[in-house]
């Protein structure tokens, strides 16, 4: 009889101790956090605290630069980033050769799930500072043997000119930024620059796997859209479910939990939680149960598909720390974004918390629309999805000032707001 080949769980477990021992026996910041070793299954990770990127970053303030969180000397680091610091402090990412392998792996089954691989030519439409995502997805697209463009330190009407010259079969970039371009195409009469687009992956915010905005870009590009979500500090941990949408956990790299994000405990089949990870490949500055921020769907049934890693139908909804509680109904931007969509053509919004005199906290919604009469539509979509009455300022087109990159679009003006 063939010998049976290890249970993926057992492979697991097998990754994980390995990871654990070689972090334990070098990295002061994770060695006062892990147990007894080895662990006798996946179950007993629960035992090692939850990490923040709050955490990371006071270690980083405490032994600057770079913190503490590192399992070799200085020298190993070969590939040195930081986050983009849209979202409060920076954090300095390192990793080694062995580790940035690892991501280059990773980026390739996501770019292999949105059906990219040799002979296409994928255009980069980022701006190629040192923000992490940018130059891994450079190395994943080299990985899957496509060939690779990038469009830094060009405007949009240079990257379509760009689009069209290389004849760019797929594209990289934000899912904003992804509406933008199409804007800028249609107003300047260039949508022929995308007739060699056959696919569009986004990444670097939510959004690509909201229906809405998927239909919207897919619309003014008339090339299929896909999602990825990944993390600087972790790794590339999801990849898109080209059949039903939304994004998979590439469960062969990761450890996932997901966990309510005030009491850290599991969250029942059905409920939204925060996505923890656990990177099974990053050993230089590992990522062992970290908090992601990310709120997701915790959907135990597998993808119509029948994909292996675990389903996120709807992508990341939200962010955990965007979550705002108004008049006790939880609210996420994001979700008042794709209700908008859903419901009538928008352009740039602004979404503003208050508190009236009365002391009851608001929602306001500035948004540019083509149609001022859509107002009423919006209205009653938020109603319906929020259970809340939100006003909305409708503008003419052009108004607010346009987010290509990591959209800033929501200002907290509530006076105990942290
Ligand atoms: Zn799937």
């Amino acid at each position: 009889m063939p010998a049976q080949s290890p249970s993926p769980e057992r492979t697991r477990l097998e990754r994980l101790n390995a990871l654990l021992e070689r972090t334990r026996a070098t990295n002061q910041f994770q060695r006062q956090r892990l147990p007894e070793l080895p662990l006798a299954s996946l179950e007993d990770l629960k035992r090692v605290p939850l990490v923040s990127k709050e955490m990371l970053v006071a270690d980083q303030a405490a032994r600057p630069p770079y913190g503490t969180n590192l399992s070799f000397g200085p020298e190993q680091f070969t590939q040195l980033h930081r986050t983009s610091g849209t979202r409060g402090p920076v954090l300095m990412i390192l990793n080694t050769t062995e580790d940035w392998g690892w991501w280059r792996r990773c980026m390739a089954v996501v770019l292999r799930a949105a059906g990219i691989g040799p002979g296409d030519r994928v255009a980069l439409a980022y701006s190629f500072g040192p923000y992490l995502l940018f130059w891994a997805s450079y190395e994943g697209v080299d990985e899957v043997g496509a060939a690779r463009v990038g469009l830094g330190g060009m405007d949009s009407l240079q990257r379509l000119h760009a689009l069209r010259e290389f004849e760019a079969t797929a594209v990289l970039c934000t899912p904003t930024y992804a509406v933008h371009l199409a804007q800028v195409a249609a107003q300047h009469g260039q949508l022929d620059a995308f007739n060699s687009v056959q696919r569009i992956v986004c990444s670097g915010e939510p959004g690509a796997s909201i229906p809405a905005v998927r239909a919207r870009i897919e619309a003014g590009w008339e090339a299929r859209c896909f999602d990825h979500a990944g993390l600087s500090e972790v790794g590339a941990a999801t990849y898109p479910c080209a059949e039903a949408g939304g994004l998979h956990i590439l469960e062969e790299e990761f450890i996932a939990e997901i966990v309510d994000p005030t009491s850290a405990q599991p969250v029942r089949d059905g409920a939204v939680g925060e996505l923890v990870l656990t990177a099974l490949g990053r050993f230089g500055s590992p990522a062992i149960r970290y908090r992601t921020g990310d709120v997701v769907d915790c959907h135990e049934e597998p993808c119509p598909a029948g994909h292996s890693g675990r389903w996120l139908p709807r992508g990341v909804l939200a962010r955990s720390d965007d979550m705002v509680v108004i008049r006790g109904m939880n609210v996420f931007p994001s979700a008042i974004e794709q209700t908008m969509r859903e419901v009538a053509e928008i352009g740039e919004f602004r979404i503003t918390f208050y508190t009236e005199a009365t002391a009851m906290d608001e929602v306001k919604v500035e948004v540019e629309l083509e149609r001022a009469e859509d107002v009423r539509a919006i209205q009653t979509g938020l109603r319906r999805q929020l259970g809340l009455r939100v006003r909305i300022v409708p503008l003419k087109p052009g108004i607010l000032p346009a987010s290509t990159d990591k959209a800033r679009r929501v200002v907290d003006l509530r006076p105990l707001a942290k």
